[in-house]
């Protein structure tokens, strides 16, 4: 782990973003964004036109399958409304990855920006980890072959810049939330991913974890108007798709009632053995207990082979005891759940006190739930070395 203060690192390893993605600080959203717009949204805005309903069909191609990121670029609309629109002050608006942190293990961490006339509004930290982190292993999505030359890689998003939830243990909650991101801010985040690392959706095994800084069920609407954008009009399947809660009950029940087609599958940060843990590292625990979330999982209706996944930070000393796995491999089994547990060793960050576990607490712990019969996995940690590891995300404006 790189000691140095995060400023520091950012200054000293701040790329700039690659500059074939096209002018991305044109990109700020002055004029009006048809990006984040749906198909039906942008059929009625092309109506309002004069235009018929079928030239919307044509913009949401050109936005979320090829990938344009500019009006006069889109050559299956006729030049003359391809003006008229520019004319008119609208814009593609995607929003523009503005820096690129290179990790030594191939990691690469953007920021993402969605304009603001000050320049420093930021959309979010998505993180590219090319081979994952482990973190989709054995929850069903592993079960197709892969028949591809490159294998898999994950995209972890962001869903707010900064997080209300104040988990004690996690560096984005020292930001308190700033704002939430918007369905297009996103969704942007994907495909200017994609853009940058050449993704042919249906072709590669990309996998898209809401894991990022930020509360996905603090910011529903946003959060689910997102994953219909990505799978309805950009073509992914919400089966590569995991969303990560701290345990937001009502959230939860919301997202039980989405329909198959379109539900990522759910990942719940447990993080303890019991409620008194569980109540001291998270405070949200004292507005929905254990039992309140596990209730509410349960309504969730399981695809075949998926599984739930449950997250278990290891705070050394605090939660990786012996005892502790014991516990949660009893209380994994009562909820009668088909679900696994991913074990994240804590990643350290400035002015939090804790301490990451011993190396062979960890396999201790992965083994007790193994042998009680809870498949359990040790997510590698991914781009320590740029803040980009589970829960080190936090917003940085300094180039
Ligand atoms: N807010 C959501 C999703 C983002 S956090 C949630 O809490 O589930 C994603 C995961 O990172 C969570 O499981 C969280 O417990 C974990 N995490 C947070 N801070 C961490 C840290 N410093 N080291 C390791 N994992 C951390
Ligand atoms: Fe927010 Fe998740 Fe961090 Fe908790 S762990 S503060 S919910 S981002």
């Amino acid at each position: 782990m790189d000691s140095r203060p995060v400023d520091q690192l950012v200054r000293l390893e701040a790329a700039p973003a690659d500059s074939s993605q096209g002018a991305s600080e044109d990109r700020a959203s002055v004029g009006q964004a048809l990006f984040g717009l749906d198909g039906e949204a942008l059929a009625a805005c092309m109506a309002r036109a004069g235009e018929p309903a079928w030239r919307g069909r044509q913009l949401a191609e050109a936005l979320y399958r090829q990938r344009i990121s500019d009006v006069s670029a889109i050559t299956t609309l006729p030049q003359a409304l391809r003006q008229r629109l520019v004319g008119e002050g609208w814009q593609v608006g995607r929003p523009a990855i503005t820096q690129v942190f290179q990790s030594q293990d191939g990691t690469e961490r953007y920021l993402v920006r969605v304009g603001g006339a000050d320049g420093a509004a930021q959309a979010g930290e998505p993180v590219w980890m090319p081979e994952g982190d482990d973190g989709e292993a054995g929850d069903g999505s592993d079960a197709e072959a892969a028949v591809k030359e490159y294998t898999r890689a994950t995209i972890c998003l962001s869903s707010q810049v900064g997080c209300a939830v104040n988990c004690h243990f996690c560096l984005t909650a020292k930001l308190g939330l700033q704002r939430n991101l918007t369905a297009g801010e996103i969704a942007g985040q994907v495909l200017e991913v994609f853009e940058r690392q050449g993704v042919e959706v249906g072709r590669d095994r990309v996998n898209l974890v809401f894991m990022g800084m930020g509360e996905p069920f603090l910011n529903y609407a946003n959060f689910m108007g997102a994953v219909r954008l990505l799978v309805r009009e950009a073509g992914l399947s919400p089966q590569r798709m995991t969303v990560s809660t701290s345990g937001i009950v009502p959230g939860i029940e919301q997202f039980a009632a989405e329909p198959a087609e379109l539900r990522p599958k759910l990942a719940i940060s447990l993080n303890a053995p019991n409620d008194a843990i569980r109540g001291e590292i998270m405070p949200i625990n004292h507005k929905w207990p254990i039992e309140a979330v596990m209730d509410a999982v349960r309504q969730v209706r399981l695809r075949p082979r998926e599984r739930i996944t449950f997250e278990y930070v290891l705070l050394g000393g605090v939660t990786d005891q012996p005892a502790h796995a014991a516990e949660v491999a009893r209380l994994v089994r009562r909820t009668g759940l088909a679900a696994k547990v991913n074990l994240i060793a804590w990643n350290p960050g400035p002015g939090i006190a804790y301490a990451t576990p011993r190396p062979e607490a960890v396999e201790a712990f992965r083994k007790t739930l193994a042998d009680g019969g809870i498949p359990a996995y040790v997510r590698k940690p991914r781009g320590r070395d740029i803040y980009a590891a589970c829960g080190q995300l936090k917003r940085t404006v300094e180039g």
